[in-house]
């Protein structure tokens, strides 16, 4: 059965698409067969692989809308083993759409034509924790919080925390917290070493782990520059720290 991974939080900017783009691409250098779902309507893990809005005709909306089925919509990427389910704007209507608990169970439901082809299904979530992001929570096994090492970061989990715990209780047995992932992690910033700090005492069976060491994502100009050429950072550029992390993390996924 495929592992099916939603990358949440609900802060902006914290490194959810860069996680999500360059682990699903880790994972399929590792060999993986992987979908990943663009699930937020700035759909920028679309352009983070190149794909221009005429590119495609059909996107996520469409599936969530119930106009499309996954199989419909998908494309291949410029990675082996690596599908795309692109996003769009449009999504931004199904953000706002109010309905019984059927709607929160969208993608759940669409996912059952594929999943089996794939062993990872990594998907990108916007930041708000809405009819989007309960779609994607409800559909998954495993749930990654990246966390920007900065000042409050901390603040934003409770609430997270919880609507985990609801969806779980409520509609989701299966999901549970994969992991805490540090992001934009500074070695020369104070900020960042307390916030990993703060999460070692808190949290540490949270915090994803090689040869002993925790995993943090390094702030590296090249994870932020290789969207702009619409490739992920292995096909940009494969020595860099942060492709090394993110290598790291997908192994660790794996259990290499
Ligand atoms: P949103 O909530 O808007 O969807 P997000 O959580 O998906 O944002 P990203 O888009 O991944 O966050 O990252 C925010 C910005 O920080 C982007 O410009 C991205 O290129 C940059 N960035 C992310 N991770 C790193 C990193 N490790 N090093 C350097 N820049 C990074
Ligand atoms: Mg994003």
């Amino acid at each position: 059965m495929s592992e099916i991974i939603t990358i949440a939080n609900q802060k902006g900017g914290v490194g959810k698409t860069t996680t999500a783009v360059n682990l699903a691409a880790s994972l399929a250098v590792e060999e993986k067969k992987v979908l990943l779902i663009d699930l937020d309507p700035q759909a920028n893990a679309t352009t983070g692989y190149g794909f221009k809005r005429s590119d495609y005709e059909f996107n996520i909306y469409h599936v969530l809308t119930g106009k499309k089925t996954l199989n419909d919509i998908i494309l291949k990427t410029n990675l082996d083993n690596l599908d795309l389910a692109p996003s769009n704007i449009l999504l931004t209507g199904f953000e706002q759409e109010i309905g019984n608990n059927n709607i929160k169970q969208i993608l759940s439901k669409a996912l059952k034509d594929v999943a089996l082809r794939y062993d990872f299904i990594i998907i990108d979530s916007p930041p708000s924790l809405g009819n989007i992001t309960i779609n994607a929570l409800v559909a998954s096994t495993d749930v990654i919080i990246p966390m920007q090492c900065e000042f409050y970061a901390l603040e934003g989990l409770a609430m997270i925390f919880n609507t985990i715990k609801t969806i779980k209780k409520s509609m989701n047995p299966r999901l549970k917290i994969r992991g805490i992932l540090p992001t934009m992690y500074s070695s020369q910033n104070n900020l960042s070493k307390e916030t990993v700090a703060d999460l070692q005492q808190h949290f540490n069976e949270k915090l994803f782990k090689k040869n002993g060491e925790i995993i943090l994502i390094p702030r590296n100009i090249k994870l932020a520059e290789c969207p702009g050429f619409g490739k992920p950072i292995v096909l940009y550029d494969i020595k860099s720290p942060g492709c090394i992390a993110y290598q790291n993390l997908a192994q660790s996924l794996i259990g290499l």
